[in-house]
């Protein structure tokens, strides 16, 4: 119960990745917001992972920055202060380069990176208050090594780390750490969509031997936002069962 005390927002909490995040910071005692695309998946999500109110869920598109706004306007309202921040919305809409849609690359950096910085926006100033924050940011192996049919993703993955170390720089005077979980191949929607053959071809990829699952994220993600963590700062955890070492 480590986290007893503070206050967490997931984004994109509603399945996958940010639901097993949201399980494991409400585990360790901290009261969290899960926010998704509508407030009806989200309160659904919120009310399995918790019905005693510990979770809520909250609707918001991340792209939008007055829905951010109001997004942390009503966490505050809800407990009063916000501690932690995990960035883990994010979608693909992958194509080679020659055929990508305009469309296809703005919304992807919207969601992906935009998002990010609207939620880090409106979250440091509250943690500036607190002089204590964690901001984590989930990127992706592909953001570091780069996957054929993934430019938009792989830019903005790749985005998040280079704003992760800057934020990091300037806020860690003030008892803020800002950190970044790069996951390789998790088993979620996301990657739900693998056909066969890729999926064994990836497998003989990693190390491991198996894909990875979501609650093995989380894990990477309680330690840092963690008191025993407050030495960490501007870091990438890789989380892919030594796909990229
Ligand atoms: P998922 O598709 O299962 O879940 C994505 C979540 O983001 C959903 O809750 C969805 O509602 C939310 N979301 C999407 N667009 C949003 C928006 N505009 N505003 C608010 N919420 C929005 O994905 P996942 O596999 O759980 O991935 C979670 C994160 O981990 C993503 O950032 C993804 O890029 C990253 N990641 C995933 C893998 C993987 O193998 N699954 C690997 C590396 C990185």
């Amino acid at each position: 119960m480590r986290l007893v005390g503070k206050v967490a927002l997931v984004t994109g909490g509603t399945r996958g990745i940010g639901r097993a995040i949201a399980a494991r910071l409400a585990q360790d005692g901290a009261k969290v917001a899960v926010c998704g695309r509508t407030e009806e998946l989200a309160q659904q999500a919120a009310s399995q992972l918790s019905p005693d109110g510990q979770v809520i869920g909250l609707g918001a598109d991340v792209s939008d920055s007055l829905a951010v706004e109001a997004l942390i306007g009503r966490v505050l309202d809800e407990w009063g202060g916000l501690h932690i921040l995990v960035n883990n919305a994010g979608i693909t809409r992958d194509g080679l380069l020659l055929r990508m849609k305009e469309a296809d690359w703005d919304t992807v950096l919207a969601v992906n990176l935009k998002g990010v910085f609207n939620c880090c926006q409106g979250a440091i100033r509250t943690m500036l208050k607190e002089r204590w924050g964690r901001v984590i940011n989930i990127s992706s192996v592909v953001g570091i090594m780069g996957n054929s049919g993934q430019t938009n993703y792989a830019a903005a993955k790749a985005g998040i780390i280079g704003f992760s170390k800057s934020l990091a720089r300037e806020v860690a005077g003030r008892g803020i750490t800002v950190n970044v979980v790069a996951p390789g191949f998790i088993e979620t929607d996301m990657t739900a969509s693998l056909k066969e053959d890729q999926r064994m071809r990836l497998l003989q990829q990693i190390p491991v031997g198996r894909i990875g699952h979501p609650d093995e994220v989380a894990a990477a993600v309680a330690f840092l936002v963690s008191d025993e963590a407050s030495y960490i700062t501007g870091q990438v955890m890789q989380v892919n069962g030594g796909l990229l070492m």
